[in-house]
């Protein structure tokens, strides 16, 4: 298979090309087609494996047509640590460089002012750790009603650092009508009964 043959589009493929990548990884090629038709995606995959632009390349694309609205993010990509939030808004940078969506990257840290600049004038895509985007929440600042796509990516590890109990309140501030995008390198207990409450049908890739 050649990213080509995925459905993505064109600016996502001139991007992933002048990044160098020739052929999709197993996690791409599983996650990317049923990403694309709006469905649910678990994937069980650790880093390293391409998982980032599994989930990032179909967001792009279907994120394409339509345009943010102030303080209503239209898509939401909720990452473990500071570190991993910034790798994730560095990939979009890199995927999402030939079109015109926007990003907004809420990590503790960093002054809200500056969070909030952005927020208000809108983004496509958020990126995030839990407690930062709670507390946009909670401020008022920030509304979740407009995503249409969420993310949440390591999700054992979400799980390890006490973060399962915020991820439940961020799936229910969001639509029911959301499309949502699940990853975890391990398949715990607690992680399998929040998929099961919250994703819808998912179409699950192991790697
Ligand atoms: P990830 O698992 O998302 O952290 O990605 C691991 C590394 O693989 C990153 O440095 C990516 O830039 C790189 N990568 C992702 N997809 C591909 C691909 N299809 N071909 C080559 N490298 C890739």
């Amino acid at each position: 298979t050649k990213f080509a043959d995925l459905g993505l589009d064109p600016k996502v493929l001139s991007a992933v090309s002048e990044a160098g990548y020739e052929t999709p990884t197993p996690i791409q090629e599983g996650a990317i087609p049923p990403a694309l038709k709006g469905q649910d995606v678990l994937g069980i995959a650790q880093t390293g494996t391409g998982k980032t632009a599994s989930f990032t390349l179909p967001m792009i694309t279907l994120l394409s047509k339509g345009r943010a609205r102030a303080r209503m993010p239209r898509s939401l990509v909720l990452a473990p640590t500071r570190e991993l939030a910034a790798q994730v808004a560095e990939n979009f940078d890199t995927y999402a460089k030939n079109t015109k969506l926007t990003k907004a990257l809420l990590i503790g840290g960093v002054s809200f002012k500056e969070q909030d600049a952005l927020i208000d004038r809108g983004v496509d895509v958020l990126i995030a750790t839990p407690g930062r985007l709670l507390d946009h929440v909670e401020r008022g600042k920030l509304l979740l009603t407009g995503v249409q796509i969420m993310v949440v990516d390591e999700a054992d590890r979400m799980l390890d650092m006490g973060f399962i109990p915020d991820i439940e309140r961020i799936f229910q501030l969001t639509p029911f009508t959301r499309q949502t995008l699940f990853f975890s390198a391990t398949m715990a207990p607690e992680i399998e009964r929040i998929t099961n409450t919250f994703l819808s049908n998912p179409v699950k890739i192991e790697v």
